[in-house]
């Protein structure tokens, strides 16, 4: 176990967070297909002074770094502000940003604040699917040369990449694309359904058919188990089934904080715990009802669908997803089409191993 999971660990027992995510704005220079954020709801957002409180307020927590996002975060007038705040609290800062207005020197400086990652989404190797699903002409060309650069002078670049419908047959060239800018690749199959539906983003999700697809080439399958997406780290998902044990690391390894102030227990569930205007960071974690709640739910005894659920060793539930499809057992589209499709192939795998036998 390396000493970051240690430490991860040691937290986690006090519901301590190692790394929090923090929304800058929800304002963004691009307008992805199938992004959940409403870009022009940035009504009462946070003022830099009060986003530099809560960094305060993180550092008082334990909080070992922040992870800064958006909308596009650069679109904020005095981010870097936030950077040098953290740094001086002597915590670490990664960034999620489509690197489509960095300049070298903005590079320059990420590298000189000892910036510990740099997170960019790429949806495709081609310019035509990229740009179609940024809606934006240029951004893939964009976010490859920052990335490139920022490779080159030593900063670690992750390549985000969500898979649906438009890119499912460009896995394998956007691995090695951005393998070979020194990316390092991840994958994720969960689109999360708009916040205000604007963009109606699920139909872009694939089916449990088309994942099953993709499990069934060998070298998708290798890509997608070896490059584990960032939120599968994030999520901590457990595969115990002991019934007090929790499932995920919901309300307590991870947090989300929104450009307005609202905590949420991680990045995905859709209900606020609590609000930064109102109450201190340490009450909102520590003593809200909300989060009592959500710790009951997500030990395994409530999750009584997956009890006596075929998939249940294949699959990760979430609650979060759950929550926002409305659901009233413990299961949801995104987990029960991945945990099936996954158990099809594995069925099959140990059926053609027996025949051979
Ligand atoms: S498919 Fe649904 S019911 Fe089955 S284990 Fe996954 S979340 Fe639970
Ligand atoms: S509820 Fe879902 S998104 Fe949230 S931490 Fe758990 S698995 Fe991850």
């Amino acid at each position: 176990m390396s000493m970051l999971d240690k430490l991860e660990r040691k937290l986690a027992k006090k519901r301590i967070p190692l790394g929090v995510t923090f929304e800058v704005t929800k304002k963004c220079n691009l307008d992805c297909i199938h992004c959940y954020v409403d870009h022009f709801d940035i009504e009462k957002e946070l003022t830099i002074e009060e986003q530099k409180d809560i960094i305060d307020q993180l550092y008082d927590m334990g909080v070992v770094y922040i992870t800064f996002s958006g909308g596009e975060l650069f679109t904020k007038k005095g981010v870097w502000e936030l950077f040098e705040h953290t740094r001086s609290k002597k915590m670490g800062f990664k960034i999620i940003t489509s690197a489509t207005t960095l300049t070298k020197s903005d590079m320059d400086r990420l590298k000189e604040l000892g910036i510990l990652e740099v997170g960019i989404s790429i949806y495709s190797h081609k310019n035509e699917i990229h740009d179609l699903v940024t809606r934006k002409q240029g951004s893939l060309k964009k976010s490859l040369a920052a990335a490139k650069y920022l490779g080159e002078i030593g900063v670690v670049t992750v390549s985000k990449t969500i898979i649906m419908t438009l890119n499912k047959n460009d896995i394998i060239d956007i691995y090695n694309t951005v393998k070979s800018i020194k990316m390092i690749p991840t994958f994720d199959l969960t689109i999360i359904d708009a916040e205000n539906n604007v963009r109606n983003s699920k139909k872009y999700a694939l089916s449990q058919n088309e994942i099953y697809e993709l499990f069934k080439n060998e070298e998708i399958e290798k890509i997608l188990l070896d490059n584990k997406s960032v939120e599968e780290s994030y999520c901590g998902i457990k595969k115990d089934f002991k019934d007090e044990d929790s499932r995920c690391n919901i309300a307590r390894g991870a947090m989300w904080i929104d450009s307005k102030g609202y905590v949420y227990p991680c990045l995905v569930y859709p209900e606020p715990i609590g609000y930064l205007k109102e109450n201190s960071l340490n009450e909102i974690w520590y003593e809200s009802q909300e989060v009592k709640e959500i710790l009951e739910l997500v030990k395994y005894k409530n999750y009584k669908a997956c009890h006596t659920c075929k998939a249940k060793q294949y699959c990760d539930p979430c609650i979060a997803l759950t929550k926002l499809e409305n659901r009233k057992d413990s299961c949801n589209s995104a987990s029960y089409k991945r945990g099936f499709a996954t158990k099809q192939i594995i069925d099959e795998t140990s059926k053609k191993a027996i025949i051979k036998s």
